[in-house]
């Protein structure tokens, strides 16, 4: 009997996570659509699968320990393991404020609440997932974890004042939160680097989404790509790594 590739995307109801989901849906893996609200959860799986794909909704907001636990507890029951972890879900601000004011928050201006909302999502909600879904990812004979970071994690791009980013991304809450989510990247593929488990990165670019009003020029399959290549990385394959579609990036 063959082995059926399970792959869950968190924030996979829309932008570049449901992209991702198509993706490897397309590639015949069985993939859970993450989404804290079930009805669009379901939506986005129901349209997937009359693309013919294998796609299914799980209830899972990152932030809420009791919905990441029943996620994990279904995969276990529905599935028993799981091959593809696509830490997706993020935020750029929290609810009040607009993708654009959220960039523009100044450290000196900064509110402190959205900031930790930031982390909350970008960064604690990313270790709580992972933690739920790594017995499930050790019955896998090649697991993957992708996480979806940004070129503004890049301290070397950001701290570059001629650099397009220094300008671009004045926010003392995304920027951070996905450095954050780089070093957090690194800790897991160290400790799991043993167990063949490998742990990269990735920044999609400036995609088309409602993340940024759709002033990106990427589109969310473009963006997408760069999340499924690591997703499905063969055995010799980078762990600790940090990737854009044209290749490394710097941390
Ligand atoms: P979208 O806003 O289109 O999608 C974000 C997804 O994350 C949505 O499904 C959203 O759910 C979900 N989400 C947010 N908070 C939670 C939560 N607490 N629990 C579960 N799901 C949650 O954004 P993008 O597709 O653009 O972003 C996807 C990832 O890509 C993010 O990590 C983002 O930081 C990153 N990224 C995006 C770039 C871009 O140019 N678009 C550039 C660099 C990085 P809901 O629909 O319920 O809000």
């Amino acid at each position: 009997t063959t082995h059926q590739k399970i792959a869950l995307v968190t924030g996979a109801n829309k932008g570049i996570g449901r992209g991702a989901a198509e993706q490897l849906a397309e590639l015949g893996m069985t993939v859970l659509i993450g989404a804290r609200d079930a009805r669009r959860g379901e939506e986005a799986a129901a349209a997937l699968r009359a693309a013919g794909g294998d796609v299914h909704a799980v209830t899972l907001d990152v932030t809420d320990p009791a919905t990441v636990q029943e996620a994990a507890k279904q995969v276990e029951e529905r599935f028993g393991h799981l091959d593809v972890l696509i830490n997706n879900a993020g935020i750029t601000g929290s609810g009040q404020v607009s993708p654009q004011d959220a960039y523009d928050q100044v450290p000196s201006s900064v509110d402190l609440d959205m900031v930790r909302a930031v982390f909350e999502t970008n960064v604690f909600g990313v270790i709580a997932v992972t933690n739920a879904m790594l017995p499930l990812l050790r019955r896998s004979p090649a697991p993957r974890i992708v996480n979806v970071s940004s070129h503004a994690a890049s301290l070397t791009i950001t701290s570059d004042p001629d650099g397009p980013l220094a300008s671009l991304l004045s926010s003392a809450a995304y920027s951070p939160s996905k450095t954050a989510l780089s070093a957090l990247t690194v800790q897991y593929a160290n400790e799991l680097r043993k167990d063949g488990i490998l742990v990269n990165a990735v920044a999609p670019g400036y995609v088309d989404t409602d993340s940024n009003n759709h002033t990106g020029f990427l589109t969310v399959a473009q963006g997408a790509e760069v999340l499924v290549r690591l997703a499905t990385l063969g055995a010799d394959g980078p762990t600790a790594g940090f990737f854009s579609a044209e290749g490394p990036l710097p941390w």
